[in-house]
């Protein structure tokens, strides 16, 4: 199997418009740096032309690795086939949206070579929708690194440069690339973070948003909670816990107020049934996810199996198909 220098691994779904444009800057840019390079181009499932560009790209240059899957699997789970194809002792990482700049990684592979074994991109002037974006995600990122202790101030941007052997030591699905640096530290990574440029999409729409929340919410409840149940226990079960315990607490709470500051009796009312049941139901309800989490963790790893199926492989101009798990 011979070996490259770098290998850059881009997670593709509809993104037809961009792939050229990224391609042409992101070729430009590995021919500057001078190393070895190859770039994956990871197919999730894209109803669009997405997939017959990057198979054209990956017929007629060597560089290019197309990765086509099933069906869409995901960001993470491209993510994750990215690094599994990738023969690069660096791996780089970053959205085929244009949104991230090819032109930010030699400085990310300064670090590297200064000894880092992940990069983080931060986007400190970050383009994308406040509200729905922005301000859930700098409470998530204060989130994560209070619970992590890895301090960084953007877990979320998809550009990141790995050593490969530690890229390679990580297993993740769901929603889990955003961890990778947290995760890496317990296997003793060194993890640093610096500013990256951040651009607005022009071409094609975010995947993303608080509407897609919604709707993951409704389903959820409904339709795909067997389906879902499969891979992601954690955020059915804890997250109905999460719920139930924050109703309870507010129940409780209320209840203490209306005893403390009203003087009156609350030993009587159904409501302390009600909040006491929500407030231990909730707690239930979390830890029950956390252990179903990890039986699904222990199960997908006990049995090698992937969180995506893979239809077919672009590799040296030559197609394989492959159809793995
Ligand atoms: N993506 C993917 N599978 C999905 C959703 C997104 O491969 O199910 C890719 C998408 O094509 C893009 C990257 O992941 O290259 C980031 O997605 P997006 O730009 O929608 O996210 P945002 O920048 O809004 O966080
Ligand atoms: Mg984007």
């Amino acid at each position: 199997m011979e070996k490259v220098d770098l290998s850059v691994v881009i997670p593709i779904y509809n993104e037809e418009e961009n792939l050229p444009i990224l391609y042409e800057k992101l070729k430009d840019v590995l021919e500057k740096i001078g190393k070895s390079y190859e770039i994956i181009f990871v197919n999730d499932g894209s109803t669009d032309r997405s997939w017959e560009i990057i198979k054209e790209f990956s017929l007629k240059d060597p560089h290019v690795v197309g990765v086509n899957f099933r069906k869409n699997f995901g960001q993470t789970a491209a993510m994750s086939a990215g690094f599994e194809t990738a023969k690069g002792d660096i791996i780089i990482t970053m959205d085929g949206d244009l949104q991230n700049d090819p032109e930010d990684i030699p400085r990310l592979l300064e670090l590297i070579e200064e000894g880092y074994d992940i990069v983080s991109g931060w986007r400190k002037d970050r383009k994308d929708a406040f509200l729905s974006r922005t301000l859930p995600s700098r409470i998530a990122n204060w989130l994560i690194s209070k619970v992590t202790g890895v301090h960084l101030h953007d877990y979320g941007c998809s550009l990141k440069a790995y050593r490969s052997e530690v890229a390679k030591n990580l297993d993740f699905y769901g929603e889990m690339h955003r961890f990778l640096p947290a995760l890496s530290k317990a296997i003793g990574a060194k993890v640093t973070e610096i500013p990256v440029k951040h651009h607005p999409r022009i071409y094609g729409k975010s995947k993303y948003g608080i509407s897609r929340t919604f709707k993951v919410l409704l389903d959820l409840i409904l339709v795909k909670f067997l389906l879902d149940y499969r891979t992601k226990p954690l955020r059915i079960l804890g997250g109905s816990g999460a719920v139930l315990l924050l109703l309870g607490t507010a129940v409780l709470l209320y209840l203490v107020g209306v005893k403390l500051f009203l003087g009156q009796d609350i030993g009587n009312r159904p409501l302390l049934i009600f909040g006491t049941l929500f407030f231990l139901s909730g707690i239930q309800l979390i830890s029950t996810g956390i252990v179903a989490e990890l039986i699904t963790r222990t199960y997908y790893e006990s049995q090698g199996k992937r969180p995506y199926i893979i239809r077919e492989i672009i590799r040296n101009q030559k197609l394989e198909t492959v159809n793995r798990g």
